[in-house]
């Protein structure tokens, strides 16, 4: 049966690319990608031949009914983003959103996303949380940590290396100070580091050491 199928890739290590997604990108018909540039290295890397077309937030509005289209005349379609599982910040949503509403199959390979590595190696508490992605840059940034005060579940956060100490500096700000958290930068890769600690100490630490890479920012929720 014609399906769309998120096929999430490794998030640094080439290694994590499953067994089950080779085997569905090597059957799809076709192949969609956030950054062909990205995933042609990628495909090379696992020895496979395909055209990859363009699906990113700059076409995906666009994009998504002559798609849905190609489904429905009988191809399969892999969707993949540069890094990680498709849809989760990033393309893919108003793909699965046009294809639930014509009835089509939309599955999704488990596999890598960095949040679910930077939740379980926190030690806070894992039995409920929630998952913020980016906060937004400027505008409606402070409103967003207000409301985030109240939250007494554990947060994860996406955030740039040039945005690290300014988000730790506001935890403190909103959360306060005493506020514990856990930092995961570059994870499955040659410099993976986590540090925990409280936000105060973690905006001292990387005010010391100005981080690069990719992080996630794993926030314990507010006390009972
Ligand atoms: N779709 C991806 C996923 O499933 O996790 C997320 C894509 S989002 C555009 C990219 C952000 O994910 C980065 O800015 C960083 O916050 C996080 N990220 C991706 N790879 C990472 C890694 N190896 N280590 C830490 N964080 C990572």
């Amino acid at each position: 049966e014609a399906r769309l199928i998120l096929v999430p890739t490794p998030i640094g290590n080439l290694r994590d690319i499953t067994l089950r997604a080779v085997e569905v990108l090597k059957e799809a018909d076709i192949i969609l990608a956030e950054d062909t540039r990205v995933s042609s290295k990628l495909l090379k890397h696992l020895e496979i031949e395909k055209k990859l077309f363009a699906h990113h937030k700059f076409n995906e509005h666009k994009t998504s009914s002559s798609i849905v289209s190609k489904i429905e005349q009988g191809n399969t379609v892999a969707l993949i983003s540069d890094a990680g599982t498709p849809a989760i910040s990033d393309p893919g949503f108003l793909l699965v959103r046009a294809c639930v509403e014509k009835d089509i199959t939309v599955e999704c390979l488990p596999g890598p996303t960095a949040l679910i590595p930077a939740l379980a190696v926190s030690g806070l508490p894992t039995e409920k949380f929630v998952f913020e992605g980016f906060l937004p840059q400027k505008k409606g940034r402070q409103t967003r940590l207000k409301i985030l005060a109240e939250e007494p579940r554990t947060m994860v956060f996406y955030e740039s290396p040039y945005r690290l100490v300014k988000a730790l500096g506001q935890f403190a700000e909103f959360f306060g100070p005493e506020r514990k958290a856990c930092v995961c930068r570059e994870l499955s890769k040659m410099f993976e580091e986590v540090k925990r600690g409280t936000v105060t100490e973690l905006a001292e630490y990387y005010t010391a050491h100005p981080p690069k890479g990719e992080i996630v920012i794993v926030v314990e929720g507010r006390a009972k």
